[in-house]
């Protein structure tokens, strides 16, 4: 990482990440890398494609393109698989749908791999 991170409040130098956010101690703000990077770069909207290029939305119902690994376990969410009442987050490691699937419950998925249905 070459990119110099400042607090966007204060500019204090001494900021560190906790989880997915940046924590300054000088004025204990916290934020998201992903908005601070939107802030410098234009052309990052927050707005989540599905592999066919559609705009997803919160509550939309997706479709699995790719069979899937579940981390940590060794289910697997199968190509095909529909996925109703997606949520949308900032997947700071490209994880940016909150999902449910039966048989399997919480997830997280990437983009890259849905396309809405
Ligand atoms: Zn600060």
């Amino acid at each position: 990482m070459s990119d110099q991170h400042n607090c966007p409040q204060c500019g204090c130098e001494h900021i560190y990440q906790d989880g997915g956010l940046w924590v300054c101690p000088e004025c204990a703000h916290e934020w998201n890398e992903l908005s601070t990077s939107a802030d410098t770069d234009a052309g990052d909207t927050g707005v989540i494609h599905d592999a066919n290029g559609n705009v997803l939305a919160d509550g939309d119902t997706i479709t699995v393109t790719k069979d899937l690994k579940v981390k940590g376990s060794s289910l697997v969410v199968k190509s095909g698989t529909k996925v109703k009442n997606i949520k949308l987050v900032d997947g700071s490691d490209g994880h940016n749908i909150a999902c449910k699937i039966s048989g399997i419950g919480a997830m997280n998925l990437k983009s890259e791999f849905v396309k809405k249905s």
